[in-house]
């Protein structure tokens, strides 16, 4: 409470940590970091003179920067979330605006510090840190009450997407809702088409950021991963105020993961950027300018130059406390782009912020109270000189009444108040409403506790507790992720045990496609997370059963304990001994047990909690890695079978052999998808869909060796009779890993097939002739 008169202002610059990633090589000798300086930390880097110039010589030289501490490859994300964002979240939900950027090259561990790791629970970042941070502070706090909104844009080519929709299951980046920036008159921008959603928990905080992620993953596209491009921004708005009082703090949280930073140093690539490059560089770059200029105090800051700087503009130089993390890689290849991150940071540590605490009336809860008082001191008026009515409540007002007790119990606030004047007739009324509300809910009650009593053995306070402890489906199932991310309405009511092949196949695939999707599967490295993931989760299952029991024991034993306490009482009061009255050891010994007792039950229902967000958490990073290996396949099984349903399968024929792990590298797109109808003849069907599936895929997986014969309906020589057969090229040859006996692919004889193959084969060698003559 007091806490809501202390108004102010916090001026600061903008806090810099540093964090290093880990890494294999011995960089011993490269960098040393120290964090006992007076003044701070520093990390050093001994590198050989002109580094970077691409001439070396012997010389070392050291360069040093400066950090409000230096985080080295040890560090885990528990002690960054200490560090660095738990003093943020506690400014916010003081009613102050806070940023966290994370700033480095790509794979230096921008995405691994701000959201965390995909793989494990306990590599969770700074994003699902803060949330249980946040929501267990507002659950805790009886003096506020809280409302919590969340969004989440991603910023690509100067195009801002929101994360959040729920309508679309985006294949691309551009199928995502596009949000615009208004500036009003006071240069104050406004989003326009951005959700911003409530999330009244944890969980549904959780579920939102999944629901992002997974959107800014299958919305990357194929050839340019658009996460090392583009800038994400998750936002939570908190809004507080004191119940009753019509004063509210709304404050805002942006956690940051900028693109990665080497592009800015390579602008003029010989003028042949591709957009996005340019873009991305244009706007790391403009967020250099606003630093330079914020840093060097000049009168104009250029933050509307690009979508980013002008979405944070606040956290540059405004209303707000901002930390920088400067993400750096150690790696011998990496240091001269480590060295700039670090320079980059001392400039940004210039930056002074101005963070005021975002306090103000809201006019709607003032008139509100307002209305209220000025009704009680008409009633309190009234009560002193008007005089008692005779007649009885007309049918009309007993209405009214209803509606009124109703509303009053509905109100949230717990100051809020049944205005009924000074009709005593209109007050014993509502006592009467109340009344038998009352006995109805304790009739409920007891039902319940009954109900609960049978299944439990006993009924008391502790059961429903237990109860939700040891249900089968003590986790729900994150229902609203599911929902939106598996395109099929069954996907959805699967079970959770059943095994990963069946649950991962989705909707329901062709024979050639279903194995095909297993042999890409085993060797996915996705697949052992999940794998590893569902290990955990059984383990936690059985730990959350486990806990469940002890939970009821122990309630148990308190029970039990009471009923001694009970029977030893009514024995005492028995025998009635009253110079014994003031302190029998027994009973303070029965007591001292149910102290400890409640002390363990207390602890086993705080293991529980951290179990559910475990579990839940995993859940997610479960159903994440399920859908990007969906996504893996889908781009591998059209890479590897196209035609014109595959939009982009040819330009990522140029791939070559099938790998699970293959990821498209080249930059150059050649040609859009649409390109790949004009390899083949123009049929009314699909190429393939006259084919059995299975053959289309035999040879392409290196594990099958011949080219296989359609099955089913043709006879088995039928390539045969059609006499034709076509010869492999060696680049074919390698592409599809037959041996050397089998290097004809026999044709069909039914000759629009067979226009498909060699359509399909001369589509091959031409992109293969392409890959081969380097593009610029
Ligand atoms: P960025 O977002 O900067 O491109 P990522 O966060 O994706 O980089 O990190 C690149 C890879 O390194 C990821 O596989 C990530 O899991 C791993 N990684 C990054 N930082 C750490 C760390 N501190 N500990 C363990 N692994 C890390
Ligand atoms: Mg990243």
């Amino acid at each position: 409470m007091a806490g809501m008169a202390e108004k102010g202002t916090v001026k600061e610059t903008i806090q810099i940590f540093a964090r290093v990633k880990p890494t294999r090589e011995e960089t011993s000798k490269v960098y040393s970091v120290n964090n006992d300086e007076a003044a701070g930390a520093s990390v050093e880097f001994v590198v050989p003179k002109d580094l970077g110039d691409g001439y070396v010589n012997n010389k070392l030289e050291n360069y040093k920067f400066r950090f409000r501490r230096v985080f080295d490859q040890t560090a885990g994300q528990e002690e960054i979330f200490e560090t660095i964002a738990q003093p943020v979240a506690d400014r916010v939900l003081a009613g102050y605006n806070g940023t966290i950027f994370a700033y480095g090259q790509t794979n230096s561990g921008k995405t691994f510090t701000i959201t965390g790791g995909a793989r494990r629970y306990g590599d969770r970042g700074i994003i699902p840190r803060t949330l249980s941070y946040l929501y267990q502070h507002i659950i805790q706090d009886s003096t506020m009450v809280y409302t919590t909104h969340i969004s989440y844009l991603e910023i690509y080519n100067n195009v801002c997407y929101d994360l959040l929709d729920r309508q679309l299951e985006a294949c691309r980046l551009e199928d995502l809702p596009t949000v615009t920036i208004m500036h009003d008159s006071e240069q104050n921008i406004q989003l326009r088409n951005l959700s911003i959603q409530q999330s009244a928990n944890e969980e549904e905080a959780l579920n939102l950021l999944f629901l992002g992620d997974t959107h800014r993953m299958t919305a990357e596209t194929l050839l340019n991963k658009a996460s090392t491009r583009s800038h994400c921004i998750f936002t939570v708005y908190l809004c507080g105020r004191q119940p009753g009082s019509a004063t509210v703090r709304r404050s805002k949280l942006h956690l940051v993961d900028l693109a990665g930073s080497e592009r800015v140093n390579k602008m003029a690539l010989g003028g042949q950027l591709l957009t996005e490059a340019k873009y991305i560089n244009v706007s790391l770059h403009y967020l250099e300018q606003v630093i330079i200029s914020l840093s060097e105090s000049r009168a104009h800051i250029p933050y509307r130059n690009t979508l980013m700087t002008s979405v944070l503009r606040d956290s540059l130089g405004g209303n707000c406390m901002t930390t920088m993390i400067s993400t750096i890689s150690v790696d011998k290849t990496n240091l001269k782009e480590s060295m700039s991150t670090c320079r980059f940071a001392q400039r940004v540590a210039l930056i002074k912020n101005e963070a005021v605490l975002n306090e103000e009336e809201d006019p709607v809860l003032l008139i509100a109270r307002l209305k209220r008082e000025n009704q009680s001191l008409r009633d309190e008026l009234a009560m002193v000189t008007g005089e008692p009515r005779q007649e009885q409540l007309t049918q009309d007002e007993i209405q009214k009444l209803e509606v009124q007790v109703k509303d009053f119990l509905d109100d949230t606030d717990p100051e809020a108040t049944l205005a009924l004047g000074t009709d005593l007739q209109k007050i014993h009324r509502c006592f009467t409403l109340l009344k038998t509300i009352v006995s109805g809910l304790r009739q409920q009650l007891n039902t319940i506790q009954e109900k609960l009593g049978r299944a439990n053995g006993t009924g008391n306070e502790l059961t429903p507790l237990s109860a939700v402890a040891t249900a089968p489906d003590f986790i729900p199932l994150n229902r609203a992720v599911r929902g939106i991310l598996t395109s099929e309405k069954e996907e959805t009511e699967k079970t959770r045990d059943q095994d990963t092949t069946a649950q991962l196949n989705g909707p329901r695939l062709s024979m050639g496609k279903e194995e095909a999707f297993e042999i890409f599967m085993r060797d996915h490295e996705d697949r052992l997370t999940i794998e590893d993931n569902k290990a955990v989760l059984k383990q936690r299952y059985i730990e959350a059963k486990g806990l469940g029991v002890q939970v009821n024991k122990t309630r148990d034993s308190i029970n039990e304990l009471k009923k001694q306490l009970e029977m030893r009482r009514i024995q005492r009061a028995d025998q009635d001994h009253p110079e014994e009255e003031e302190q029998d050891p027994v009973e303070a010994i029965i007591l001292k047990q149910v102290e400890a007792e409640k002390k363990k039950f207390k602890s086993y229902i705080g293991d529980l909690k951290t179990l559910r967000t475990e579990i839940q958490h995993v859940q997610l990073l479960m159903e994440r890695a399920k859908v990007k290996l969906q996504k893996d396949f889908k781009e591998w099984w059209s890479e590897e079978t196209p035609g014109p349903q595959d939009s982009g399968a040819p330009s990522s024929l140029q791939t070559g052999r099938p790998s699970p792990n293959s990821k498209p590298s080249s930059p150059g797109r050649p040609g859009s998808g649409g390109h790949s109808l004009s390899y083949f003849p123009a049929h009314k069907q699909e190429p393939y869909s006259h084919l059995p599936s299975a053959t289309d895929l035999r040879s392409f997986v290196p594990k099958i060796q011949t080219m296989q014969t359609p099955s089913g309906d043709r006879p088995a020589s039928s390539h045969q009779r059609g006499g034709s057969v076509l010869e492999l090229t060696p680049q074919l040859r390698d592409l599809s890993s037959i041996k050397p006996a089998d290097y004809s692919i026999p044709l069909t004889g039914d000759s629009r097939i067979d226009d498909d193959i060699l359509a399909f084969v001369r589509a091959r060698q031409n992109l293969l002739q392409r890959r081969d003559t380097p593009q610029q």
